[in-house]
């Protein structure tokens, strides 16, 4: 079978829960993950190099300007987007990536790496999502707003997805999308050289 990763997107509404989800596909499934750079200022608990590498906005443009970034984008008020060298290096070695970014970002990649599955993870409802946000405590209540304003527009696109995932349990949810990824992973556009080395075994052993 291919030997080279699979690239996972995965997408969903800001307080849908995904990176819990992702976190839980990392640490029980072990798939790679890709950390972003952002100029969005550090939550509380946050730490550089391990939730995100956090940059100046100049520091962002000197990304975009030597090509270290595969995508990027402007999110709400602030740039994010995913470094190139450790997703190729990944790739190549053979392991599974996660990137977590939104669907512009998703987009771009699918347009770069047309063999790449983007997943997206939703509430059950836009009400869910409110409550969630909410409850989150960590953004101002004009800041709750914007994200769902943003939510708003990213239902619109989910079109864009080839899979979408309800967290409504959290495990089931992990389970769900590492069984969807696994599913991808079977396609036979993804395995032509795997299938014309198959069929090659059997002509030769007809001959
Ligand atoms: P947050 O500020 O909540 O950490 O992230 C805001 C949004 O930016 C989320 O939807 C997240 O998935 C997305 N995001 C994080 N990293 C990247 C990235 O590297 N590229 C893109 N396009 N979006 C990202």
């Amino acid at each position: 079978m291919e030997k080279r990763g699979q690239l996972i997107v995965i997408s969903g509404f800001s307080g849908a829960g995904k990176g819990t989800v992702v976190k839980g596909l990392v640490d029980k499934y072990g798939y790679s993950l890709s950390i972003s750079a952002t100029t969005r200022a550090p939550r509380p608990g946050e730490v550089d190099g391990k939730d995100y590498y956090f940059k100046t906005e100049a520091e962002f443009r000197n990304l975009i300007d030597y090509n270290g970034l595969i995508e990027w984008a402007q999110y709400v008020d602030n740039f994010y987007g995913t470094p190139r060298k450790f997703v190729e290096d990944e790739l190549k070695a053979g392991r599974d990536v996660i990137l977590e970014i939104e669907v512009q970002g998703a987009r771009i990649i699918k347009k770069q790496y047309t063999d790449a599955q983007l997943i997206f993870i939703t509430t059950k409802d836009a009400e869910t999502l409110r409550d969630r946000l909410t409850g989150r405590g960590s953004e101002t209540e004009e800041q709750v707003e914007k994200r769902l304003r943003r939510a708003a527009e990213e239902s619109e696109m989910i079109g864009y997805y080839d899979y979408i995932v309800i967290n409504d349990d959290l495990d089931t949810c992990i389970d769900t999308v590492h069984s969807v990824i696994l599913g991808g992973k079977c396609k036979k556009e993804r395995n032509e050289d795997f299938i014309q080395q198959l069929q090659d075994s059997f002509r030769a052993g007809n001959e």
